[in-house]
């Protein structure tokens, strides 16, 4: 499988698509999740070109996890949440849908369980708050 440059991250990381952006340098983008799994729900998009962790570049993967550690960290201080959940799939029958490499982190409630994955569209105003305040926290 080759990657194909008309998947939704790429038209977002080419400013093609609008996106609730948290952080973004040279080596990737981080938006909140337009679909949560949870409150706080947020993707971090290294913008080198891969369909996912199986055909990335080693020095992509190094680069991007202190700045998922990052995300994690800040993701859970402003949500309170109790845990948080790293995630990342691989081929469709794995769960992947978006085939552009990305990490996900879901923040996790005690008692609340996990939305579906890719399940319903979050309220516009409140990624907007989240994005602005994992920002500032991170
Ligand atoms: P995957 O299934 O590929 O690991 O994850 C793709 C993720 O992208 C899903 O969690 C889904 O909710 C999210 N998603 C799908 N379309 C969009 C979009 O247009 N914008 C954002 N920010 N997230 C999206």
């Amino acid at each position: 499988m080759t990657y194909d440059p008309s998947n939704i991250f790429g038209k977002i990381l080419r400013g093609e698509l609008p996106a609730h952006k948290v952080y973004e340098d040279d080596t990737a983008l981080v938006m909140m999740d337009i679909f949560p799994q949870s409150r706080g729900h947020t993707l971090i998009v290294p913008k080198a070109a891969s369909r996912n962790l199986l055909d990335a570049d080693p020095a992509t993967l190094a680069a991007v996890i202190p700045l998922v550690q990052r995300v994690a960290r800040a993701a859970k201080a402003v949500t309170g949440a109790d845990g948080v959940r790293v995630a990342q799939f691989n081929e469709a029958p794995a769960g992947q849908t978006v085939f552009h490499l990305h990490f996900h982190v879901i923040p996790a409630y005690d008692g609340v369980p996990l939305g579906a994955h890719a399940g319903g569209k979050a309220d516009d105003a409140e990624l907007i708050a989240l994005a602005k305040d994992i920002a500032a926290a991170l």
